[in-house]
């Protein structure tokens, strides 16, 4: 049997083409899928600039959809608490961990020695079907559309970063980058507990939509952010991984506040900052990276109606239109971008 799937078969060269449906290993679960978002680690994919990807490679690590058939293994009366059948409704955790190196053996499984992932190392969702491990799948409430639930993968790794940074009730924040993660970021910080929250952006729409999920202030520089809280945030979050900006982001952390770097720089970017700030005024810099154990929470944050899915999930296009959407995501329009299939 044949399938429609989109194809990067070397860095720029993308089709959209048939090729055969996968079958489910004793373990895996084969998916139909219903929706499969585009994000930046989609265009480093196609560009040539991601370490991990293996090509030729169908791309989608941002998914949802239904089962459709189960593995071998997974035939006979399921486990306690594991409801996965066919006809289940569910979304997919892409990050793939061995489970035997150090990191993994001491709870930082995001740092895997051997990480893989559904859509960057191995095939994905941008496509009519694929397999997951059943292990991955998690069922949707009847409330989540297929859409909302491939939205729950980045929400995931905007929970890490919250559960990375892990601000205080009332702290002050600077959100710097107001795309699908600076936003996704913004609603988590309202709801948790912050008192005021600036974003800046060189785009004004995106800044607008920051307005309307919540933002205090929207700034186009950070220079004018600073003005208006001249001690500083307590809290900064880069979600734009672009050097100078982060050096900017840096001078507004306040005394004893909290540098958050969430957004992906290129490996060759270097950045200046004053260690004797850092020293002086205790600044902690944290990193953040993919998920750690937050797919559920997200799933949690995303049910309990907490992310506001009208302001994100600004476009849905069939897949032999992915070249157009991956255009619209490579020119900014929109917040996220999600290709639709078997509708
Ligand atoms: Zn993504
Ligand atoms: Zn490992």
């Amino acid at each position: 049997m044949y399938m429609r799937a989109v194809i990067v078969d070397a860095p720029e060269q993308v089709r959209v083409d048939n090729v055969a449906e996968p079958m489910p290993g004793p373990s895996e679960v084969l998916i139909r899928v219903g929706a499969s978002g585009i994000c930046g680690t989609d265009l480093h994919i196609i560009g040539g600039d991601s370490p991990l990807a293996r090509y030729p490679l169908i791309p989608g690590h941002e998914f949802a959809g239904e089962v459709v058939a189960v593995g071998s293994g997974l035939q006979s009366e399921g486990k306690a608490g594991v409801p996965i059948t066919v006809g289940s409704r569910v979304a997919v955790e892409p990050n793939l961990y061995c489970g035997q190196c150090e990191f993994c053996r001491t709870g930082h499984e995001n740092l895997c020695l051997n990480y893989a992932a559904i859509g960057v190392t191995i095939n994905g969702a941008f496509a009519q079907y694929v397999t997951v491990p059943a292990a991955k799948a998690y069922v949707l409430p009847e409330t989540l559309s297929f859409r909302e639930g491939a939205l729950i993968e980045p929400v995931s790794c905007a929970v890490h970063g919250m559960h990375s940074l892990n601000p205080r009730f009332g702290d002050t924040f600077l959100i710097v980058g107001a795309g699908t993660m600076g936003l996704l970021l913004l609603q988590l910080a309202v709801r948790g507990g912050a008192s005021r929250i600036a974003v800046v952006d060189v785009n004004t729409q995106r800044l607008a939509r920051a307005e309307q999920l919540g933002a205090t202030r929207v700034y186009t520089d950070i220079q004018h952010a600073l003005k208006d809280e001249p001690l500083g945030f307590n809290c900064v979050i880069d979600a734009t991984g672009v050097a100078p900006v982060i050096e900017q982001a840096f001078m507004t952390v306040k005394r004893g506040g909290k540098f958050m770097i969430f957004g992906v720089a290129s490996h060759e970017a270097r950045v200046s900052l004053s260690p004797f700030r850092i020293y002086n005024d205790e600044i902690t810099i944290v990193g953040s990276m993919a998920v750690l154990f937050s797919f559920q929470a997200a799933l949690d944050v995303m049910s309990a109606g907490v992310i506001d899915t009208q302001a994100m999930l600004t476009t849905a296009l069939p897949l032999d239109d992915f070249p157009k959407a991956l255009d619209m995501v490579r020119r900014g329009e929109g917040v996220k971008t999600q290709i639709v299939l078997n509708a």
